[in-house]
């Protein structure tokens, strides 16, 4: 069913996101800060909007893909936030990647008022944005998230229930962790190989039909060839940022904090990312950290 949806924060991922909703036909009111992405989203078909009040009065949902935590809570909260301004029945989705915190705070302050919030963050890249293919992981009663669930399937390919409010960020930040060790780890083997004498296309073949095998070594593999469309082969122009991992990795130690979760292949995750990217890896991919265990930037 068309319906009319406002789309605050029209980056690098809503973009693409908010455009796949216009293309599936629905009326989508566009607000970003900066006015030129909001011309942009017109050049694609959606309404601009002047203010947050403009795109949120009379939509039927509100989708919010902003950078961290303080830009959710002062988007929802306050006065002038999508909780004051929004229609009481709308369902309000909140697809960046954030703090535990941050996201059960908006979601209680959102219950109190009687509103449909859930977390959905998203995996998945610029590409799956534009393409639609995300995979959404959401937090939130199972009534919010069936409610989100249409909207949210005309920008994915998959829509999956993580839990409770905040269940979505925590899935998504465990995840991500988990991506960060196998990458570094898929660097230190491949190294490893290549300073023994093997070929690296060859320790990819045995590995990719071995117990080593993961994500990160067969489908982004950290090294030119065995994986033609890795950001390897591109020299490591993302892709997935180092910085926006190292975010991630820091919003899951964090969490860990929290929770009081052990998690030390983690914290040197995190460690070697912020090494990486102080090093010069910030323009990088996160595959590209192989460069630093060779030596070849860094340290
Ligand atoms: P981005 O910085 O490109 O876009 C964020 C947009 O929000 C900007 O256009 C900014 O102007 C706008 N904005 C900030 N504050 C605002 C406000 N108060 N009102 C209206 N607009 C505001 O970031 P992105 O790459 O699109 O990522 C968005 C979220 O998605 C982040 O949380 C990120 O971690 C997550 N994410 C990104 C990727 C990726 O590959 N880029 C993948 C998965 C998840």
């Amino acid at each position: 069913d068309m319906a009319r949806i406002a789309f605050i924060g029209l980056g690098n991922m809503g973009s693409g996101m908010a455009a796949n909703l216009v293309r599936a036909g629905h009326e989508v009111h566009a607000y970003d800060l900066n006015a030129e992405a909001v011309k942009a989203l017109e050049a694609k078909g959606a309404t601009g909007a002047a203010s947050l009040a403009e795109a949120v009065r009379g939509a039927k949902a509100v989708v919010t893909m902003l950078p961290a935590g303080k830009h959710v809570r002062s988007v929802y909260e306050g006065e002038d936030g999508i909780l004051n301004l929004a229609e009481p029945d709308a369902i309000l989705m909140d697809c960046s990647t954030i703090d535990v915190d941050s996201a059960r705070h908006v979601a209680s302050e959102a219950e109190k008022k009687g509103m449909a919030f859930v977390d959905a963050p998203v995996s998945g890249g610029v590409a799956a944005a534009e393409g639609g293919t995300l995979t959404f992981m959401v937090g939130g009663s199972e009534e919010n998230v069936e409610k989100a669930r249409p909207y949210l399937a005309d920008m994915g390919k998959a829509v999956i229930r993580a839990g409770d409010a905040g269940a979505g960020q925590a899935a998504k930040i465990c995840n991500n962790m988990l991506l960060a060790i196998h990458m570094i780890g898929t660097c230190e083997a491949i190294n490893l190989a290549q300073k023994l004498g093997l070929d690296a296309q060859n320790f990819f073949d045995i590995a990719s039909k071995a117990s080593g095998q993961c994500w990160s070594l067969t489908s982004y593999c950290p090294v030119p060839g065995p994986v033609p469309a890795a950001p390897s082969n591109r020299d490591y122009k993302p892709g997935f940022a180092a910085p926006m991992m190292l975010k991630d990795l820091r919003l899951a130690m964090d969490a860990a904090g929290s929770v009081e979760a052990s998690t030390p292949m983690g914290k040197r995750a995190e460690n070697l990312y912020t090494a990486f990217t102080e090093a010069g890896g910030d323009d990088l991919d996160f595959s590209g950290i192989i460069k630093m265990l060779r030596g070849e930037i860094g340290e």
